[in-house]
This record gives structure tokens, C-alpha cells and sequence, in this order.
């Protein structure tokens, strides 16, 4: 009778541990919550032997994000959802996917994952979604994994996949040069209000980036935006109005001449009450700064009304970079996969 309850027991406690473990292998999903970016200021240097461009750049990340959810799985790909969905790659070309393969690498892991992405930032549309979503993977990645790596690991990892990765990990409001992946944060006294306009179709970052060069090298070109000293002492002081005097980008002037009718959008931004607009990065999306929330809601209401652009959003800035999602929605099933 002793010897079958101690049979019993063992038995229990054997199952017991044996359930904990398949838990422990399969870890529950992990979801990052990742910003848009908008440079304030955007200062494109001539071309380099490299083929980049030398950028002087201030990013905000805005409250216009995406999520990212990274699952263990024996069946790795993309699966993208949200607005311009359909127009991302599911394969190797995906930014989220190269994220996954570099942390893998780096932590000599098999990349079997599934990674999910919700689009809430427009996609080809100067806000660097792609980027962000690499950011958001590799913070999701080293959750999921639990890995026990510095968020300065993960910033290099994050250069290695392209300028822009390394601000959305790092959110906030800061300070780009080289390329635009050495960062420095910058101090901001305030929550500036924003009103993002999406355009019909997106502008491919090579063709703009051609764009200009041909202006500077043909006619008249544009004018160049002078220092950032300015700009930087406006954050500080935290008044939108000094801020709106000094926001410039470079890019600006070759999206326009590519996409024309951003001109009108702008000037319907400015009409409705911003207190400046301008185009964010390469285009062709428009941000409108205005002097608080009630504002930006007016001026949003008004530009949708002009039916110059496809949305109109409002936002603010800045907010944190790539997070974890402490009650994340449940992860959609798997569909069938463009492996990776
Ligand atoms: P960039 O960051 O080059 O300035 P962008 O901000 O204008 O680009 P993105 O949304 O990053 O625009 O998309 C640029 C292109 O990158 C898209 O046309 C798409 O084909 C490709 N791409 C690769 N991965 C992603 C991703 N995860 N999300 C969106 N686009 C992606």
C-alpha cells in the first residue's frame, strides 16, 4: 500500500515537470510596440564615394506605430497585416525577417520563428516602417529567446540593417549624423501635436535621394538647410511656435518634384491652421506642426475635408522606441507562409 502511494507520487511528480518543460521550450509569443519617425530637420550632404549621402538629422518618434509579434514555430515567415500590407514582401527582402537573421547569427540560434507584423505606419511612406519593424523584431527576438543581450548590442545589430533601425530602437527625440545611425538623444521640454497626411502611393527613398542630386547638379538648386543649433535650442525651450520657424528638410524639394501635388497638401496643412508643414524624409507623407492637441484634431478635420491626401492622422511626439506589450492581442493563426 506504502510502495503504490509512493508509486503514485513519483508518477505525479514525474508528469508535473514534464508539462513545465514543454512550457519552458515553447515560450509564449513576445509584442513589441515600435514608433514611426519624422526628422525634424534633415540635412543631405553631397553624394560619398560610398554611394550615401553625409546626414545631419533630428528624428522624433510619433505616436503612429506598428507591432511586431515574434513566435517560436517549425514553420518561419512573414505575415503582415494592416494598411499597404499587401505591397510588403514576406520573403528575405523584409526588413522585420533580416532582423530575425542577424540576432540569430549573432546568438547562434536556428531562426525558427514567426514573425506578425500590424501596419500602422504607412508603408513607402517616409516615416521608416521597414526600420522600425527591424527594430521591433530584434527587441521581440531577444524576449522571446531571452537573451542576454545590451540594448547597445542590439543598437549595433540594429546599424548593420540600416540607418534608420537604430533610432526606433531608441525612440524619443535625438540626434542623427554619418549616415543617420550615430545618435545622440536630444533634451525636449514638451509632447509636440502633429498631423500626419498619407498620400495615394508611396515614393520609392533611392529614386528621391537620385532626385536630388539631379537638381543640385542641373539649373538651380535648391537651397540648403543651414545649422541645427537652432532647432536643437527650440526642443529645449519647448515652444512649438519657435520650433515651427526652424523645421527643414532637404529631401523636400526632390519629392515635390516628383510627386507635384505635394505642394498643395502642404500649403492645405498650413491653410488649416499648422504652423508649418513639411515633407517627412523622403516622402511622400506630409507632417503638420501645430500649437497643441485641440489644433491638430481642427487642422486634421479641415485637410480631410480638402480631400487632398488618402488619411490624415494625428499624432504626437516624442514616445518611447521599440517596447514590450504587456497585454498584447492574441497572435492571428498561421496562414500559409512565403517562407523566409
Ligand atoms: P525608408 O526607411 O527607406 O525611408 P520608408 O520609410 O519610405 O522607407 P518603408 O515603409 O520602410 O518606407 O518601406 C520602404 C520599402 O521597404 C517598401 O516599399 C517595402 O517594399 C520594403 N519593406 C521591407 N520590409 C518592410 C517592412 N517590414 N515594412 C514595410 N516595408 C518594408
Amino acid at each position: 500500500m506504502r510502495n503504490s502511494v509512493l508509486a503514485r507520487k513519483l508518477t505525479h511528480e514525474r508528469a508535473a515537470p514534464t508539462l513545465g518543460a514543454v512550457l519552458a521550450v515553447v515560450p509564449q509569443p513576445v509584442t513589441v510596440r515600435v514608433p514611426a519617425k519624422v526628422n525634424l530637420h534633415l540635412a543631405v550632404g553631397d553624394l560619398r564615394l560610398d554611394g550615401y549621402h553625409e546626414l545631419v538629422s533630428v528624428f522624433q518618434a510619433l505616436s503612429v506605430t506598428d507591432e511586431v509579434t515574434v513566435a517560436a514555430t517549425d514553420a518561419p515567415g512573414v505575415q503582415v497585416y494592416g494598411e499597404g500590407a499587401g505591397t510588403v514582401p514576406t520573403d528575405r527582402r523584409n526588413l522585420a525577417w533580416r532582423a530575425v537573421l542577424a540576432l540569430a547569427e549573432h546568438a547562434g540560434r536556428r531562426p525558427a520563428v514567426r514573425v506578425v507584423l500590424r501596419k500602422g505606419i504607412p508603408v513607402a511612406g517616409g516615416m521608416a516602417g521597414g526600420s522600425a519593424d527591424a527594430a521591433g523584431t530584434l527587441v521581440a527576438l531577444a524576449g522571446l529567446w531571452r537573451l542576454d543581450i545590451s540594448r547597445e548590442e542590439l543598437a549595433g545589430l540594429a546599424a548593420g540593417l540600416g540607418s534608420d533601425v537604430p533610432f526606433a530602437l531608441h525612440g524619443g527625440t535625438a540626434l542623427g549624423t554619418g549616415r543617420g545611425e550615430s545618435l545622440v538623444p536630444v533634451l525636449t521640454r514638451h509632447t509636440f501635436h502633429w498631423v500626419v497626411a498619407l498620400d495615394h502611393r508611396g515614393l520609392s527613398t533611392p529614386d528621391v535621394y537620385r532626385e536630388l542630386d539631379r537638381l543640385r547638379a542641373h539649373g538651380s538648386p535648391p537651397q540648403r538647410l543651414g545649422d541645427v543649433e537652432p532647432l536643437l535650442e527650440a526642443l529645449a525651450s519647448g515652444n512649438p511656435r519657435q520650433l515651427a520657424l526652424l523645421l527643414g528638410n532637404d529631401l523636400q524639394a526632390a519629392s515635390v518634384s516628383l510627386r507635384p501635388a505635394l505642394r498643395r497638401t502642404l500649403r492645405a496643412g498650413v491653410d488649416a491652421g499648422a504652423l508649418a508643414g513639411m515633407v517627412s524624409g523622403s516622402g511622400p507623407t506630409c507632417a503638420f506642426l501645430c500649437v497643441d492637441g485641440d489644433a491638430a484634431v481642427r487642422v486634421a478635420a479641415e485637410l480631410a475635408g480638402v480631400g487632398v491626401c488618402r488619411t490624415v492622422r494625428v499624432a504626437s511626439g516624442p514616445v518611447p522606441g521599440a517596447r514590450v506589450v504587456e497585454d498584447p492581442r492574441p497572435v492571428p493563426p498561421p496562414e500559409p507562409l512565403a517562407h523566409a
